[in-house]
């Protein structure tokens, strides 16, 4: 299969992920996707939830300051002498604009909290508008395999389903990828095993190595059976021993894994886990890791001027 060039638009990133949506303020349909025109009712009036958050505090304000002032009328309607009536009216007053003052200092931070009871109330509707995105995403799909991907990377931001992240998987592999895309990992593993993701986890290690991360690494120990059943199995898993060489924390973690794919390391990965190896640290130094290095390096590179080079100079640094 021919993969095809793509250029894949930066990732989004926000505070919380509630905050990527947008409602329609005539149907109040939801959307996390950047359409102009409402799914639901085809009017253009979307605005970002943040900002509906801001209207539904100022509106709820709005009541408690009209329940005040109708309270103070309730009592002027009720008082007897005007002694009591310029009582009521004056206290009244006071207290409303005590009322308003407090609010205006409250406003920001009260705002999250009547977003979370409108989204309590709107959740049918914010389920809705989110199964629309997903069917809009696999309806471009044929069309646009580029965009579709944009779309479930999106969607996947607020949707938790293996499914999303199996069509981003499916779709990533139908593109050249390449180091300068902003790409990603630890939101697409699954729970259970899947080829695409295997490939897809080898790629990444070649191309982007510091993507791989404890979770991944988690995921691929998990499944490393299964990962060696696959007929370039052992080169993907090589390729991921390649990526966490770089960080002498991954390889006093797992050294075991380290150690099982070691020696299929290509010369300039195997120096660096060399280099870690026989640097002073007492995890390694006696491990069945630091036993194997020691046999690789006896059979492919002793007379390798790079690699007493490197023993030369940690030897200078200590
Ligand atoms: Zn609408």
């Amino acid at each position: 299969m021919k993969k095809v060039p793509v250029q894949i638009r930066p990732f989004r990133r926000t505070r919380y992920a509630y905050q990527r949506l947008r409602v329609c303020k005539n149907c109040h349909n939801f959307t996390v996707l950047w359409e102009k025109e409402c799914l639901n009712c085809g009017r253009s009036s979307f605005i970002p939830v943040d900002t509906m958050a801001l209207r539904l505090t100022k509106r709820s304000m709005q009541t408690e300051r009209l329940i005040a002032l109708f309270l103070t009328l309730a009592g002027v309607l009720f008082s007897t002498t005007f002694e009591q009536i310029a009582i009521c009216l004056g206290s009244g007053i006071v207290l409303t604009l005590l009322l308003w003052l407090v609010q205006r200092q409250m406003t920001l931070s009260e705002a999250p909290r009547q977003l979370h009871k409108w989204f309590e109330k709107e959740q049918q509707r914010l389920i809705d508008g989110l199964r629309l995105n997903i069917e809009a995403a696999i309806g471009i799909r044929q069309q646009d395999e580029r965009l579709a991907y944009e779309m479930l990377r999106e969607i996947g931001t607020l949707v938790n389903s293996d499914r999303n992240r199996l069509q981003q998987i499916s779709l990533l592999r139908n593109f050249v990828l390449r180091r300068d895309m902003d790409l990603q990992l630890e939101s697409l593993l699954l729970f259970d095993f899947d080829e695409g993701l295997a490939e897809y986890i080898g790629e990444i290690a070649r191309i982007k190595p510091e993507l791989i991360k404890e979770r991944t690494l988690l995921y691929v120990l998990d499944h490393e059976p299964e990962f060696l059943s696959m007929a370039n199995g052992r080169e993907i898993l090589a390729a991921i021993v390649g990526a966490i060489v770089r960080m002498k924390r991954y390889v006093t973690l797992y050294p075991e894994f380290t150690r099982r794919y070691a020696r299929f390391l290509p010369k300039d990965r195997f120096l660096r886990l060399f280099r870690i190896v026989t640097a002073d640290d007492p995890h390694l130094q006696f491990s069945n890791l630091a036993t194997e290095v020691a046999e690789i390096y006896n059979a492919k590179y002793q007379w390798d001027p790079d690699f007493h080079q490197s023993a030369q100079s940690t030897g200078q640094q200590r």
